[in-house]
């Protein structure tokens, strides 16, 4: 075998799960579609690589994964650290009841905690100091206050480096100057925050604590080998484990670029040269819809994996995410600087309407903003790529953004009042000409949106905002999520899950998923430290 392990994927769960096998001794080999970004390479100009295009990916393997379904899009990042690069920070811990229906038995908050509480330390979570707080982490706290629930307000636990001794009162635009070096506990080069605002589109001071900062470093340092531009298209049993197809990227085309490379498969794009590798255990971990696109491919299209459990693509969940802007006429909340969210007021403890949910300080989505305008230029500059239309029926979402974004006073008295929540978890991802495809019906969901969608007036009422609701939402219903989770689904058997409680795929020795496909119900919080618990959990729990 080429590797003992090849893990699939560099987000949380296989920078977390490559970084302990690698400690472990194992020679791990990492497979990264995207690219691996720096911050003098992350995109910023309209030309820039904004665009990862699902169909396309040897012409756009860009910072941006956005793919659109009937009534909900989902957006995820691309590149060596995966959603860690695009997040907005946040590293949250769900409240018990999310514990108690739709796991495997052994998976409790109580087995979870020692794994929380290692990430909260590898990845140094900590709350923006109260003499850097943003504005819009000042109107959480007044609008909690002014309804007499004070106590629902709190700082959120980000992965950001802070300067203790910054005083900083956003009265002046924020300055990279006020960002201080330093060397992480990891070894890795780091600076503290300076509010640029840019957390989603690549923090160009390096304050985000990163997967490359941290779980991917010490990987590497462990001899863990990454290659970036690696797009795995297939996974197939060999005696003694699998051999992992992939396909090279490169701009303009994709060549072979591997150890075995021998046939062309399941390509990139016509033309795509295919190579593999080989090793005794795979992990996948691309993701809610890679992971579960990759599998649904090798069960039904390569049939390379016939037996996966006819669960998988079942019970998906939005996490409840929904966004509800507010314009402050005489206020300037400047919604694009400082960390993109800073505070959460919760309502975790479903007292209101029996709906368990929490609200953040949303900073504008840059994302989703110079993801529109990119797909704009080039398609000026190359009217017959329509392909790039690909998610874009949520065009009068875009506009209203790019509206927005475009008139600096309208623009900077903005509050995008934020929100996650248990939703019904119903959504059913399948193949639709070979294509990843997502049923989702809102149906059973509406009384939380419509719970949220009132709390987030009731905040902006309270603090004198004017809340418009976001066209998409107004006229057809349709959601964004950021926050995709579920479709490898954990469960006691393959009769109501995908993979075990240790992230073993039933009927396949030696395959994993980690990731958040394998998380079985919505969470209520932001993920991305659930799903690094378990990752940690599944690679403990790992024979050696
Ligand atoms: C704008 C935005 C803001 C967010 N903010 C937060 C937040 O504040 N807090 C939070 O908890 N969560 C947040 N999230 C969600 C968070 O990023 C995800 O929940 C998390 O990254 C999921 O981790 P993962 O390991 O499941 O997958 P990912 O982190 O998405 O990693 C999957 C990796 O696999 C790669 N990949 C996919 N398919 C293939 C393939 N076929 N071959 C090779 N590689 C492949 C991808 O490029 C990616 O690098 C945010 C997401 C977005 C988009
Ligand atoms: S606000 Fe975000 S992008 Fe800006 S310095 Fe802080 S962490 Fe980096």
């Amino acid at each position: 075998m080429d590797y003992d392990v090849i893990v699939i994927g560099s987000g949380f769960g296989g920078a977390i799960t490559s970084c302990r096998l690698a400690e472990k001794k194992k020679r791990v080999l990492v497979l990264e579609r995207g690219k691996k970004w720096t911050k003098t390479t992350y995109p910023r100009k309209l030309e820039d690589d904004w665009i990862w295009s699902n169909t396309h990916p040897e012409e756009f393997h860009g910072w941006t994964d956005l793919r659109r379904f009937k009534g909900m899009a989902v957006i995820a990042g691309a590149g060596v650290g995966g959603g860690s690069l695009i997040y907005a920070n946040v590293s949250a811990v769900p409240p018990e009841s999310v514990f108690q229906s739709g796991w495997p038995p052994e998976i409790t908050l109580q087995a979870l905690q020692t794994y929380y509480d290692t990430v909260a330390k590898v990845l140094d979570i900590q709350t923006v100091p109260e003499k850097q707080w943003s504005p819009r982490v000042r109107l959480m706290k007044e609008a909690a206050t002014n309804l007499n629930q004070a106590q629902r307000f709190r700082p959120a636990s980000i992965a950001v480096s802070f300067d203790p001794n910054l005083k900083y009162d956003f009265s002046t635009p924020p300055n990279p100057a006020n960002s201080k070096p330093f060397i992480n506990k990891h070894g890795a080069q780091q600076g503290t925050c300076a509010h640029l605002g840019e957390c989603d589109i690549g923090c160009p001071v390096e304050a985000k604590n990163t997967l490359e900062k941290n779980y991917l470093f010490i990987a590497e340092k462990n001899g863990a080998e990454i290659r970036p531009l690696h797009l795995v298209t297939n996974i197939e049993p060999i005696p003694g484990g699998y051999r992992v197809h992939h396909s090279e990227l490169k701009d303009g085309g994709s060549v072979a670029g591997s150890t075995t490379a021998e046939r062309v498969i399941l390509a990139a794009g016509s033309g795509s040269v295919a190579g593999s590798t080989t090793a005794e255990r795979v992990i996948l971990a691309a993701g809610s819809m890679g992971s579960t696109e990759l599998l649904l491919r090798c069960r039904d299209v390569s049939k390379t994996l016939p037996s996966l459990s006819p669960f998988l693509g079942k019970h998906w969940s939005s996490n409840g995410d929904f966004l509800t802007p507010a314009f402050y006429l005489h206020r300037d909340i400047w919604p694009d600087w400082g960390p993109t969210i800073g505070a959460v007021i919760d309502y975790l403890d479903a007292s209101d309407n029996g709906q368990t949910y929490w609200i953040q300080d949303g900073g504008i989505p840059n994302v989703m903003n110079k993801y529109s305008q990119a797909v704009v230029e080039r398609l000026r500059k190359a009217p017959h790529e329509t392909h790039l239309l690909e998610g874009f029926n949520m065009q009068s979402l875009i506009q209203h953004v790019t509206l927005l974004s475009s008139d600096l006073d309208v623009f900077k008295r903005i509050m995008p009042w934020f929100a996650q929540g248990v939703d019904a978890g119903d959504g059913d991802l399948h193949l639709t000409e070979g294509n990843l495809d997502l049923t989702w019906n809102i149906a059973a969901s509406l009384p939380l949106f419509d719970t949220i969608e009132q709390r987030h007036h009731k905040l902006a009422d309270a603090t004198g905002g004017h809340p418009f609701p976001l066209p998409t939402w107004l006229l057809s219903q349709e959601l964004v999520t950021p926050h995709p989770l579920g479709g490898c689904n954990m469960g006691r058997s393959a009769a109501e899950g995908v993979v075990n409680h240790a992230g073993e795929v039933f009927g396949y020795k030696n395959l994993y998923v980690a990731d958040g496909a394998i998380i079985p119900r919505p969470l209520g919080v932001n993920p991305s430290r659930t799903i690094s618990a378990l990752a940690e959990r599944i690679a403990d729990k790992m024979p050696v």
